[in-house]
């Protein structure tokens, strides 16, 4: 179907932080498939999972345990404190999941009504029709409506604006620690101690939305622990299996008690292979100390975008953590991205006018000063609009 703008080129193999089409010709791909491949291309270490698990079972559904799934559960709860996981397939179907388990929630705790969920404007949870009502942007819903009910949405990084939105029907925020397709918002200092202010005092569940910022993205595992956050739910994907369609609702205590067998499922979510590569993806995260080369790599970029903005402007502003950055351009971002791509550099747009820079988390120093370089150049040689 006709629901992509591809490049018209085929890309046939990957390796490190390299894509190479059917001519053989080699992109240095700063996107990692939309901050999906967080180990790079091919990594070893997956490539052996793949092959081990592949042996033993790829699937035997959720009528019995699996040990992979079992242990993806358990290093989790470790890194985030939250013991109860749901296990599916992708970004969208996790906030399906806590969208569902929120008002649920909120029915048995505060009422029948009570399950009004606050969502932020320029936010995305995904495409399908939960997670499209909960994606706080008109455009992107207006052919598919009527959208699902129950769904507000206040200005991102606006205290007041949220705290007047909460009332007794509410049982839900969903939220993302930076915006990524909305353009690379990070959020402030101010509206995080809102959220936990609201946490403690509105009797509301905080949904963090990780999708895109989670495992180890930002330099964090996740994002919102930059802040100090404590979400009762977060949901995961993208980078989490290395490459691997995974989606992870983590759910703590709060919820608990609200959840029986039959609310929700997964025919595939939870299956071995999936878990078993998202387990590599964590040991490696932790073997190679990759948090540390997030946030080596991110200061160098930064720095590097900072000095092209000096020395050859077109640039509005750079922000984002970790390895989601930003590039906002005072020239058609579309342009730029067609550029770098035809100078052999994958970036991605995100919307306002911004470039987003998504290496894996492992990408060496070298291949960092090869995509500013690439990018200098560009930038430098575009006419402007
Ligand atoms: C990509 C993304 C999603 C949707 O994930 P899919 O796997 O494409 O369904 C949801 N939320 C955020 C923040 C995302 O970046």
């Amino acid at each position: 179907m006709n629901l992509f703008n591809r490049e018209d080129r085929v890309m046939v193999k990957g390796e490190g932080s390299y894509v190479y089409d059917a001519d053989g010709k080699a992109y240095l791909d700063f996107m990692s498939g939309i901050a999906v491949n967080a180990l790079g291309h091919s990594h070893p270490a997956l490539v052996q999972t793949l092959a081990d698990q592949g042996q033993v079972g790829m699937h035997f559904s959720n009528y019995y345990w699996n040990m992979p799934a079992i242990e993806l559960a358990e290093k989790l709860a470790a890194k985030t404190g939250l013991g109860q996981s749901f296990f599916c397939n992708s970004g969208t179907e996790a906030n399906e999941a806590a969208i569902k388990l929120a008002r649920k929630w909120g029915r048995q705790h505060k009422g029948e009504n009570a399950i009004q969920i606050i969502s932020c404007q320029q936010s995305f949870h995904g495409r399908t029709m939960g997670s499209l009502a909960a994606t706080g942007q008109a455009s992107l819903q207006a052919p598919f409506a009527p959208m699902l009910e129950g769904f507000s949405y206040v200005p991102y990084n606006d205290c007041q604006a949220l705290k007047q939105a909460v009332t007794k029907e509410t049982c839900a925020i969903i939220v993302e620690v930076i915006q990524g397709e909305g353009g690379v918002h990070p959020m402030t200092q101010a509206y995080a101690q809102t959220l936990k202010d609201l946490q403690a005092e509105a009797d509301l569940l905080l949904i963090i939305d990780e999708v895109q910022t989670g495992v180890g993205r930002t330099g964090h595992f996740l994002a919102s622990q930059g802040y100090g956050l404590q979400a009762d739910m977060v949901t995961l994907a993208k980078g989490l299996a290395g490459g691997f369609p995974i989606g992870a609702l983590l759910a703590g205590e709060k919820i608990q008690a609200s959840v029986q067998a039959g609310d929700h499922g997964s025919t595939f979510g939870g299956n071995p292979l999936a878990c078993a590569l998202a387990n590599t993806v964590l040991d490696v995260l932790d073997q190679d100390q990759l948090l540390a080369n997030v946030q080596a790599r991110s200061k160098q970029l930064q720095e590097g975008l900072n000095h092209i903005r000096q020395e050859v402007g077109r640039i509005v502003d750079v922000r984002g953590q970790g390895l989601l950055l930003g590039v906002e351009l005072s020239l058609p971002v579309a342009d730029l991205c067609q550029a770098c791509y035809e100078a052999g550099l994958l970036l991605v747009s995100a919307k306002g006018n911004v470039v987003r820079f998504l290496p894996s988390l492992n990408v060496s120093q070298a291949d960092c000063d090869q995509a500013l370089a690439i990018f200098a150049q560009v930038l430098g040689e575009l006419q402007p609009a």
